[in-house]
């Protein structure tokens, strides 16, 4: 069966700049690149290390809004943010209500979502692989560690938006935010519980989400910065998940993957930075929604062990 340039449904793996009518689903009888599935089956064979890099796409398929489409602002008064204004400490300093308004409203459609088949997927491959896997995520929504990935082996490199701590780093505790803070809906204000509940319990001051914003730096402490680039640099297999490559550490691990000369296999619905990346070496860009394509992945992973 043969796709067309125009049908929604089209998923295939391109390798080069050649797409090949190759669905990831092989409902239909298409087999995988086989390039990719011999790739993937001498990996498995070897003793090589695995490393997963997710962004928000692989929580679309969850419901959870990626950053880059329409229901990434937010408007505060008559002025319309968007999410690179919003999730920082400047803004935070200037406006701690509205960037926690913001931040509870995300957080209520986190707590509504739960694990698609693409999270799933990677739990498999953690059982797996066991040693020889790393996820590092991109992701705050802990949906990886909600579907039973492991915190020892999930680098949560831009935080968790269940959890908050001092804003003025007054002691170091992360802590989860109260269940009795509800998420809002777009525009609905802190109740005065709210204002209650996100102080910090040691100064009294402002709790903060516990997540990286665009205006911080990266560090090991609270978002394995060390140990991500360690991982890159013993990485045998990167498989990019989901992600628009616009941050720096993502960009580091791809790059020095890649500089080693490893496989990158980027899945994605749309080109971007990292699939190009992968194809301008011995790479694979896999153009699928990441529901679909990982449990395919995952099985010949798993088949080649
Ligand atoms: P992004 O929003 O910039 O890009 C999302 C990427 O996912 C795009 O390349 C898009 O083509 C791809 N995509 C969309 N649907 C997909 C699907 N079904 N399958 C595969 N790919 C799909 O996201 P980003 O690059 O990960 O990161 C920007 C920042 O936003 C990160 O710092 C992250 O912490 C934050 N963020 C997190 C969440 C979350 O936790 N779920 C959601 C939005 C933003």
């Amino acid at each position: 069966m043969g796709f067309t340039a125009a049908d929604p449904t089209r998923r295939a793996i391109s390798r080069g700049n050649g797409a090949l009518p190759n669905p990831m689903t092989q409902k239909n009888g298409a087999a995988m690149d086989p390039k990719l599935e011999k790739t993937l089956a001498d990996f498995a064979a070897g003793k090589g290390r695995l490393t997963v890099l997710t962004g928000a796409g692989i929580s679309a398929e969850s419901g959870i809004p990626t950053f880059r489409g329409p229901e990434g602002y937010w408007t505060v008064g008559s002025k319309e943010y968007h999410p690179q204004e919003m999730a920082t400490f400047a803004m935070f300093q200037r406006r701690p209500e509205q960037v926690w308004a913001w931040y509870l409203y995300r957080l209520g459609v986190c707590r509504k979502a739960g694990p698609n088949d693409g999270h799933r997927a990677l739990v498999e491959l953690e059982k797996a692989f066991g040693d020889r896997f790393t996820l590092i995520t991109q992701n705050v929504d802990a949906l990886h560690t909600r579907a039973g990935n492991s915190p020892k082996r999930t680098f949560q490199i831009h935080g968790n938006i269940f959890a908050m701590r001092c804003a003025e780093s007054c002691r170091p505790d992360i802590v989860p935010i109260p269940e009795a803070v509800q998420g809002k809906n777009r525009g609905e204000a802190l109740t005065d519980d709210d204002r209650r509940n996100l102080r910090c319990p040691a100064c009294g001051g402002w709790s903060r989400p516990h997540v990286l914003w665009f205006d911080e730096v990266y560090n090991e402490e609270h978002f394995r910065f060390a140990s991500s680039l360690r991982v890159a640099a013993e990485t045998d297999l990167l498989l990019i998940v989901g992600t628009a490559g616009a941050t720096n550490l993502p960009n580091q691990v791809a790059w020095e993957v890649h500089r080693r000369g490893k496989t990158i296999v980027d899945v994605n619905i749309e080109e971007n930075p990292f699939s190009r990346l992968a194809m301008s070496g011995k790479g694979f860009f896999v153009r699928a929604p990441a529901a679909s394509a990982l449990p395919v992945i995952t099985g010949k992973l798993k088949a080649g062990l």
